[in-house]
């Protein structure tokens, strides 16, 4: 219920930030929020009342947001996505409100450091990997640039499995992000949604009316939003991440309970909770079970419902939507969304179809991000219409309509029509998200220019010819408060001494220390602060790892998912090679070098689980050969994430980018490392393709088959057996491998992935290992030259500026969305 009377918004002064304040402030939290004297006061309770500190203050500027908006009559975007893989947020908080001297100096005063306080704040794991961290340095980056918005997602109460390494092999154990409560996050019972499944639909006549489909769901749940500020830089702008929780309509059946059916009475409860509860851990992979068809839909449905209320509130009517509102849709994972807001501006809002078809196609956007068959979602047709029959009906009458168009206007027939059919009719009929996605949005996008075109070429070859002003490209980016001012203090000071602190604001301007490449004090320093956060990295692994590594040999890092696609059994195999061509010659001029691998396998695939277990098996034998001694070690990291990954990034010389060409959509670790001074070796795939062309030549190093040379042998016949046979370093490491040398509890261990370049090299292994282990050895020598290296790695910092997330959304914002400060 709203006051009845007129109440001025928030009474008291802006909050000081001045440290004599915030200590108080903190100890006044201490005491009457967490309910401690500061003499029983634990660490954890430490960055609970610092967290409240910061968030009073980020609450203020929270509301100016939201009244601009509503005062303005701005456009608003709604990005909806099924992972936000946001990591820490009190040191990006602090950061972005300009905080972190004095609230350094306020806890200094009760002998608390600020560094140690941060670390133990939960790494917030909504998401898998790429896709789901792109989503959190969007949220960022729309709220440095000035787009007013939303993020609609899920509050999974166990995010992305915490990763333990036993015996080599990778174990999956839950994750509890909310164990200890969340301090950033707001419940809002007062936007609740109900989400409906099953039942059926019945057709409706009035006499005077054309007929209406009244849909009677067979089951409900309750959505509830939690509401997480996203603070933009220096805190000019405050948007909201809005994840949905699922809840029992009736939480407990009484007269079950009553009846003593304990169990029973928790049933309905129990049914819905499970909605929310944990993240499906594969990416590249549709997981196809029907609780994640209803994640999907419920989470679309809520963000809908909430999005059209608020407008409708605001402005009166559905019909001018598209002028309000764009929403992006993250992948097809929300994908249903088309359906649903169909449904609900037909069925709820009486709009009639065609207007209601032009109002959602102007309101939508798609935005691709893979071409992996196994990746791309299609639901069978039976779980769809039993789960969502009225949306099934919408579907066909989306699909009747796109195929009489293709048949009419552009003469499709045959062949072509089941390319553009929503329905796949080959494999026991199946509803294909990515066409849906297609159809109801204005605006299609790939993830950097290669992937784009690769997109015209295949997935969506017969929709592009259908609509071919569609597909458009937006390359990735990564927010360059987190990634650089955050995760690397020491080099940001560095630029800020050298060119002033214009870049923090805008970082094209860090382009200005190109030039001292060519300085040589600078480049000095340059390489002091990559020593000085490889130092910080080898202090990690010996902690964690109880393993030495010397911070003068080269790092060698590749950090992602583990997938065969991304190639990390092409790295482990030349650290093999590697190996044992130091072992054969001891005696020659080595460059030392350290291995560095994190990264996680979906628990059901089974060979990237192959492939830790032979990185940790490699590793386990090369690190405790006395021969090879500090030249070579090999490091798997257990449990990748976003804040192993802020320790990482900066510390890299060497950042591994080799897919096999024409799989990896864009990438965003390959522009974390770069604009951390890391060099790439890499393939010319996603968005290394473009990093090429930013950073130049000279300074990127590039090697293997390209996109159409791997399509090319694809499709003749090709093996790896006689590159093998011809290749003697390849095959002494292979045999290795087989041989049992590095799993002698288990000889044959590895026999199915050796086998497997034999006879099919499917990923391109075999096919550019030469060109890797010669593009290796001339980094090698290279890094004998470290002045000639560091100019090389100043390079990569000062031209990575266009990489950045601000740059992508400000891209989203004038041609997709017409949204945010440009915007009429
Ligand atoms: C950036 C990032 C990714 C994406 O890495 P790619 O190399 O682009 O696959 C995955 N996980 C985490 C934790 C990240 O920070």
């Amino acid at each position: 219920m709203s006051a009845t009377k007129e109440i001025d918004a928030p009474v008291h002064e802006p909050r000081s930030n001045d440290t004599e304040e915030l200590a108080r402030q903190i100890l006044e939290k201490m005491t009457y929020s967490i309910g401690k004297h500061p003499d029983q006061a634990r660490k954890y309770d430490w960055l609970r009342a610092t967290t409240l500190v910061v968030r009073d203050r980020i609450i203020d500027r929270w509301f100016a947001s939201g009244n601009r908006i509503e005062e303005t009559g701005g456009k608003e975007v709604c990005y909806l996505s099924m992972e936000f893989l946001i990591g820490r947020l009190l040191r990006d908080a602090i950061n972005n409100l300009q905080l972190t001297q004095p609230i350094t100096e306020a806890l200094a005063k009760y002998g608390v450091e600020l560094d140690m306080v941060e670390l133990l704040e939960p790494d917030a794991a909504l998401g898998n990997g790429g896709l789901g961290r792109l989503a959190a340095c969007f949220m960022e980056s729309m709220a440095s640039t000035g787009v007013p918005g939303y993020g609609y997602g899920i509050r999974y109460v166990h995010g992305f499995f915490r990763q333990e390494i036993s015996e080599g092999a990778q174990v999956e154990l839950p994750e509890t992000w909310l164990v200890h409560g969340n301090p950033w996050e707001f419940e809002r019972r007062d936007a609740s949604y109900e989400i409906g499944f099953g039942g059926t639909v019945n057709t409706i006549h009035e006499t005077g009316r054309p007929p209406r489909q009244v849909w009677r769901p067979g089951e409900r749940v309750m959505a509830v939003a939690f509401d997480t500020p996203m603070v933009g830089w220096r805190g000019e702008q405050i948007n909201t991440l809005r994840l949905w929780s699922a809840q029992a309509v009736d939480p407990i059946l009484l007269d079950a309970f009553n009846q003593g059916d304990h169990i029973g009475a928790l049933v309905e409860s129990n049914k819905a909770e499970a909605i929310t509860r944990v993240l499906y851990p594969a990416d590249s992979h549709q997981a196809g079970q029907e609780l994640r068809l209803r994640q999907e839909y419920f989470f679309s449905s809520a963000s809908l419902q909430d999005m059209i209320k608020r407008h409708v509130r605001r402005h009166g009517t559905v019909e001018t939507l598209a002028d309000k509102v764009a929403v992006q849709l993250n992948d097809t994972h929300p994908a249903v969304s088309i359906a649903e807001l169909m449904r609900l501006l037909v069925d709820i809002h009486g709009v009639p179809w065609a207007r209601a078809w032009e109002i959602t196609r102007a309101t939508c956007g798609y935005t691709n991000h893979t071409l992996l068959p196994e990746a791309l979602e299609h639901w069978p047709i039976h779980l769809f219409e039993r789960l969502l029959p009225r949306q099934m009906q919408i579907i066909y009458t989306i699909n009747a309509e796109v195929i009489r168009h293709a048949a009419q206007e552009k003469g499709f027939e045959g062949f072509e029509i089941s390319a553009i059919s929503l329905i796949d009719e080959g494999n026991g009929r199946r509803v294909r998200m990515g066409q849906l996605a297609f159809v109801g949005s204005h605006a299609v996008n790939g993830v950097s220019a290669l992937h784009t075109d690769l997109m015209k070429e295949t997935v969506f070859h017969s929709l592009h010819k259908l609509y071919p002003d569609r597909i458009q490209n937006k390359t990735n980016g990564v927010a360059p408060r987190r990634w650089l001012m955050e995760c690397n203090p020491e080099l940001t000071e560095l630029i800020t001494d050298a060119i002033g602190p214009g870049f923090l604001d805008d970082i094209d301007k860090i382009r200005a220390i190109d030039k001292l490449a060519n300085d040589a004090a600078f480049v000095e320093k340059f390489g002091a602060v990559k020593r000085t956060k490889k130092a910080q990295l080898a202090h990690l692994i010996s902690e964690r790892m109880a393993l030495q590594v010397d911070p003068d040999a080269i790092f060698d890092i590749q950090v992602k998912r583990i997938h065969e696609y991304k190639r990390q059994l092409l790295n482990i195999i030349e650290a093999v090679a590697l190996y044992d061509q130091i072992r054969s010659h001891p005696e020659r001029n080595w460059t030392p070098r350290v291995k560095i691998f994190a990264g996680k396998a979906a628990p059901s695939y089974a060979q990237a689980k192959e492939i830790i277990h032979l990185a940790n098996d490699v590793a386990r034998l090369i690190n405790s050969d006395p021969v090879v001694r500090d030249l070579l070690k090999v490091v798997f990291i257990p449990n990748y994430n976003v804040s192993l990954a802020e320790i990482i990034m900066p510390a890299a010389d060497l950042s591994e980018q080799i897919s096999t060409a024409g799989l990896e959509a864009s990438g965003t670790g390959n522009m974390k490392f770069a604009l951390n001074g890391a060099l790439t070796i890499g393939t010319l795939d996603g968005a290394n393709v473009e990093m090429k062309d930013h950073i130049g030549d000279d300074n990127i190093f590039i090697f293997g088959l390209t996109a159409p040379e791997v399509a090319e042998r694809r499709a003749q016949t090709h093996s790896g057996r006689s590159i093998i046979e011809e290749t003697p370093i390849l095959r002494e490491a292979l045999h290795a491998i087989s041989s049992g040398l590095f799993s002698p509890e288990e000889p044959a261990r590895y026999h199915g992935l050796i086998s497997n370049l034999y006879n099919n090299d499917w990923w391109m292994i075999c096919a550019d290992f030469q060109a890797y282990w010669d593009m290796q050895r001339h980094l090698d020598d290279l890094y004998r030259r470290p002045k000639e290296w560091q100019a090389k790695a100043v390079h990569n910092t000062a031209r990575m500026s266009w990489f950045s997330s601000d740059r992508s959304i400000r891209e989203y914002a004038k041609d997709i969305w017409q949204a945010g400060p440009g915007a009429v």
